[in-house]
């Protein structure tokens, strides 16, 4: 499964509607300081169902909402929509009906969040299984955010060991033990 497009709207610094397609292989983002390259990789973190607003570089989740600048007023909603190839029917079981599948988080302040698949209102836990089980997910270690190359560098064993976990595509399975045994 490979990120085909990204759809941002009030999130961050990104108040319009910005489209980005992604092309296949490694992708750079380059641009001045604070033209938003960071909040772009935070975005395609949110999406896949990010929770700790504390990597988001917020206080609380409303933070990733445009907060406004001198010329323009706060929003009250932000939405991001990242769509991706399916083409070679490799998403996780349940998902392999469609040539793309879109995944859509949206937030209202004060309100939470919701979050769809093609269109269809699903939990959190699904949209994080969908890419945990596709090795992918919103810690995983192919999204590596500023400082965090010397953060692994200083880290203890155990929790470099997580990293690995996320690589090797088992968080999902550790997710759903999880969840089984609090049953
Ligand atoms: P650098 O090269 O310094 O790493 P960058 O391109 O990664 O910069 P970002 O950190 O992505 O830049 O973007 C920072 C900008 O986003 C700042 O101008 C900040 O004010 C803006 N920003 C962050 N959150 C919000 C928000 N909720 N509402 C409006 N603007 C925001
Ligand atoms: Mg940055």
């Amino acid at each position: 499964m490979d990120f085909s497009r990204l759809r941002l709207s009030g999130f961050k610094s990104f108040v319009e509607p910005t489209e980005l397609h992604i092309e296949p292989g490694l992708t750079g983002v380059v641009g001045p300081n604070g033209c938003g390259k960071s909040n772009l990789l935070e975005a395609i973190r949110w999406v896949m169902g990010e929770n700790r607003a504390k990597s988001l570089r917020g206080s609380g989740m409303d933070d990733v909402i445009f907060a406004g600048t001198g010329k323009r007023p706060a929003r009250n909603l932000a939405e991001v929509t990242l769509v991706l190839d399916n083409f070679e029917r490799d998403a996780p079981a349940g998902y392999n009906d469609h040539d793309t599948i879109e995944v859509t988080r949206r937030i209202e302040r004060e309100s939470g969040s919701s979050y769809r698949i093609n269109g269809k209102d699903v939990r959190q836990k699904d949209v994080q299984l969908l890419f945990a089980d596709a090795a992918t997910g919103a810690h995983s270690p192919s999204l590596v955010s500023q400082g965090r190359i010397g953060a692994l560098i200083n880290a203890k064993p155990q929790e470099r060991r997580l990293v690995l976990e996320e690589a090797a595509g088992i968080s999902g399975l550790h997710q759903r033990r999880k969840e089984a045994e609090s049953r």
